[in-house]
């Protein structure tokens, strides 16, 4: 593969090509053996098919596989893909077993639920995995921060729990800059590169940062399933992870002077951030995780009618899906990412989550009050003005 002084352009160029042309019959086979079965691209070999090898996907995990200190990383056409990936392979190796603790993202925990890639799953509680742990157990699952509500959990603690089953850390809330779960002693970390890593909503991908046995593993499950990162998202994630700690920093300044800002105000019954007091009894701040980031959980005093009618009065912050990009959005996650979750996992009715992005804190303030005072103002209204929730 060329390199990108070779290439002499300042920026790395975007390849489009879905072949590449082999140079001989047995050095083409050759090289189609070694890619389909998870190594690497050799020196002087043809990259084949663009499902086998692509030259700026190998460039974006090589990037963040050094920035997660892993040996390796496996790219994906989105979070869920990366997530998807994983299961296959520790079920088609005879470890369909799952041992995760909640809360986690939606989508992990309605395919882990549901088993739809063969998988069956015991939910536990930190101090309940290594008795949940069986000879089947694959992998052992965690996201810290949780979606949505900012849990932090100890990830050493886990992985003693763990022993020698894998453990899979979501690090998609934290980014390698405030936290890089190896170091830990976990083995698989997954982002959905579509949040922070792309940075600016207009890019979906998922990753996985892992040691070379997975890295060869996950290849071949997505040279066999086609989970493919396109070379544009490739290329604009690379790019997103020159501004990845300008961009956190920035983000998580805004959202902690947000959350003090709010905190008192009488709309809200709680703020979920791990920056507040109170917030980290296991102090995991500093010692695991760099910073709480930039995603804020409110909890509004007045319920379901209250949050709806927050999420709706924003104008500033955006009410779209999704996290982590340079514009601030706000969700409601009982009705939408964390809908399929089960009833006694689901967020309450009252919570919102805020993804704090660039904007000016001044700006993004009064976007919040006038929210906050419109769900504020509910409280006094007649009940048959207020909405009905969802069914969910
Ligand atoms: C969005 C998200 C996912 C899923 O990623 P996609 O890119 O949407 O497939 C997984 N985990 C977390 C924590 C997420 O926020």
């Amino acid at each position: 593969m060329q390199g990108l002084r070779e290439s002499g352009a300042h920026v790395p160029p975007i390849d489009f090509s879905t072949t590449y042309p082999l140079p001989d019959v047995d050095t083409g086979g050759l090289a189609y053996e070694e890619l389909a079965t998870g190594h690497d691209l050799g020196p002087g070999r043809s990259a084949v098919y663009q499902r086998l090898w692509q030259p700026g996907v190998a460039r974006f995990e090589d990037a963040l596989a050094d920035l997660e200190h892993t040996e390796g990383a496996v790219a994906f056409a989105s979070g869920m893909a990366a997530l998807a990936a994983c299961l296959i392979a520790t079920a088609t190796a005879g470890k369909p077993h799952i041992v995760a603790v909640r809360p986690l993202y939606g989508g992990t925990d309605h395919v882990l639920e549901n088993g739809l890639l063969a998988t069956t799953v015991t939910w536990a509680h930190v101090e309940e995995i290594a008795s949940a742990i069986t000879p089947q157990t694959g992998l052992v699952i965690v996201e810290t921060p949780a979606n949505p509500t900012l849990e932090l959990v100890d990830l050493a603690e886990v992985v003693a729990a763990a022993g020698d089953v894998p453990v899979l850390v979501d690090n998609t809330f934290a980014t390698p800059v405030l936290q890089q779960p190896a170091r830990h002693g976990a083995t698989l970390v997954l982002h959905s590169a579509t949040k922070y890593l792309g940075g600016h909503g207009d890019v979906m991908g998922g990753v996985v940062a892992t040691n070379e046995e997975w890295v060869r593993r996950l290849r071949q499950v997505r040279a066999l399933t086609g989970g493919l990162l396109h070379p544009m998202a490739a290329y604009l994630l690379h790019r997103g992870l020159r501004t990845l700690p300008l961009r956190v920093r920035a983000q998580q300044r805004t959202a902690g002077m947000l959350a003090e800002r709010i905190s008192a105000h009488p709309a809200v019954a709680r703020v979920f951030y791990p920056g507040l007091a109170g917030q980290d009894p296991a102090g995991l701040l500093g010692r695991q995780l760099d910073g709480p980031g930039s995603i804020i959980a409110l909890e509004l005093a007045g319920g379901y009618d209250a949050a709806a009618r927050f999420t709706e009065s924003c104008e500033l912050i955006e009410h779209a899906v999704s996290l982590g990009g340079i514009d601030s959005l706000v969700q409601h996650p009982a009705s939408l990412t964390h809908r399929p979750v089960a009833g006694e996992a689901k967020p309450g009715a009252g919570v919102v989550r805020l993804s704090i992005g660039l904007e000016d804190v001044d700006d993004l303030t009064d976007d919040l009050l006038v929210a906050l005072a419109a769900a504020d103002a509910l409280s006094d209204a007649a009940p048959e003005l207020t909405r009905t929730p969802t069914p969910a």
